[in-house]
């Protein structure tokens, strides 16, 4: 594997060196926070940590987590960006908006100097995907408010490519673009790169690899990293599927999955700290290959809206064995996240782990499926109900039926009752799927 890097310095940085960088911009960030953020010298003084007890990384332990709900609050009390933004207006260039998946959305505001790291890390990230100078990205997300929208534009001016800015609701002249101007690159969600796949089959009569891309960059919800997904979408485009891993709290793009796909590198080296913890007891976990846990952020260089010990919610599993290309920071899986976790009988159950299953059944099924649920989760009471989309290739249902609940208890150690429904009965999203439909009120 031929090794390139956009910034080989600190892509390529032995973990001791690193680490001494991180120690240094930690303390700087830690004293910036303490003077300019109300929010946190509230938050510490609660907890009874005063800034003499915090004299490195070592320490970080002793400072308590951040919650988004507590970023949402102080955004409400204090608005307009909260008491935890360390900014004056003056300063702040640009503001965007969490998603909002969660609940009602949170504004982020960055600074000139945080718009200046965020499109190194956001580079970096998208390098990683394979993103070079010669390329030609046709970018199927939307540009407002969604952290993937701008902040991606200005990472691949910044890497030198050509970036068309198309957005969503758009797919004829996604064709009729990416035809035009040769574009060989597709940056998008997982959930519209499948999307277009069955649009142009069925509108356009062309199959989704005569579009040319050779490169497919998704991000945004789990998919570009569930197997089953992942080998679709490569069969369909006929291309490398990379995918990337960010947070509107944190920077828009933070991981990026080289081609050697065995995860996504971490690619905030000196901005970001991260910590892996146990989400139940909140106990910090080595980064050991193989170990599982919660991502945990604490910002080391910004200046608008610092966070420290942010928990993201991501459910990652680590991989920290050397990779081909050269890079030496450690990978990442992410499984899901906390907030879609489901409890069966006390098995973790994630819904994208269910549709990595259902996918994998292909052709008889379409890949698409709806969970439902009659209760509030995580708890939820066996059977789980599933839905699931069959094609008009399936000859006995009952036996499709049957093997699908086969294999999910088998592989996910569950009992589940599925439904199946004929093609094109549930919705399909443009954006991010939704995987769960509650029937509860
Ligand atoms: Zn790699």
């Amino acid at each position: 594997m031929k090794k390139e890097f956009f910034n080989e310095k600190m892509e390529t940085m032995s973990f001791e060196e690193l680490h001494s960088i991180q120690e240094e911009k930690f303390i700087k960030q830690i004293d910036y926070v303490w003077g300019k953020s109300p929010f946190y010298q509230k938050k510490f003084k609660e907890h009874g940590v005063e800034r003499g007890d915090i004299r490195g990384l070592e320490d970080l332990h002793k400072l308590p987590f951040t919650e988004k709900d507590e970023l949402r609050r102080s955004q409400e009390e204090d608005p307009p960006l909260g008491s935890h933004c360390a900014a004056p207006m003056d300063n702040i260039i640009r503001i965007h908006s969490s998603s909002g998946t969660t609940g009602i959305p949170t504004f982020v505001g960055i600074t000139r100097h945080d718009h200046k790291v965020w499109t190194e890390i956001t580079a970096r990230s998208l390098f990683a995907k394979s993103v070079r100078p010669t390329d030609v990205m046709i970018h199927a997300v939307g540009l407002t408010f969604f952290v993937g929208g701008l902040p991606v534009k200005d990472a691949t001016e910044h890497i030198g490519a050509a970036f068309v800015p198309i957005g969503t609701g758009a797919s004829d002249r996604v064709v009729m673009t990416t035809k035009r101007l040769g574009g060989n690159l597709l940056h998008c969600t997982p959930s519209y790169a499948q999307y277009l796949a069955d649009y142009v089959r069925k509108k356009q009569n062309m199959e989704p690899s005569e579009l040319g891309f050779k490169k497919l960059v998704v991000g945004a919800e789990p998919g570009g990293g569930v197997p089953a997904i992942k080998k679709r979408l490569q069969e369909d485009y006929q291309c490398i599927v990379s995918e990337g891993l960010g947070n509107s709290d944190a920077a828009p793009i933070i991981f990026g999955e080289c081609p050697a796909q065995q995860g996504m590198h971490f690619c905030a080296q000196e901005y970001i700290f991260p910590e892996l913890i146990d989400p139940s007891s909140g106990d910090v976990l080595e980064m050991t290959d193989g170990a599982e846990g919660e991502l945990v952020y604490t910002l080391l260089d910004r200046e608008c809206c610092p966070v420290v010990r942010f928990r993201t919610r991501d459910r990652i599993t680590i991989f920290s064995d050397p990779c081909e290309c050269g890079r030496t920071s450690f990978r990442i899986r992410c499984i899901g996240r906390t907030d879609d976790m489901l409890l069966l009988l006390g098995v973790n159950v994630f819904p994208s782990a269910i549709k990595d299953v259902v996918t994998s059944f292909r052709p008889l099924t379409t890949g698409d499926m709806l969970i439902l649920l009659d209760e509030p989760g995580p708890k939820v009471q066996p059977p789980l109900k599933v839905q699931v989309e069959y094609t008009q290739t399936v000859k006995d249902l009952t036996a499709l039926k049957k093997d699908l609940e086969n294999i999910l208890r088998e592989k996910l150690v569950f009992r589940a009752d599925v439904e199946l429904v004929p093609e094109g009965t549930l919705p399909r999203y443009e954006m991010k799927t939704k995987l769960i439909k509650k029937l509860f009120k």
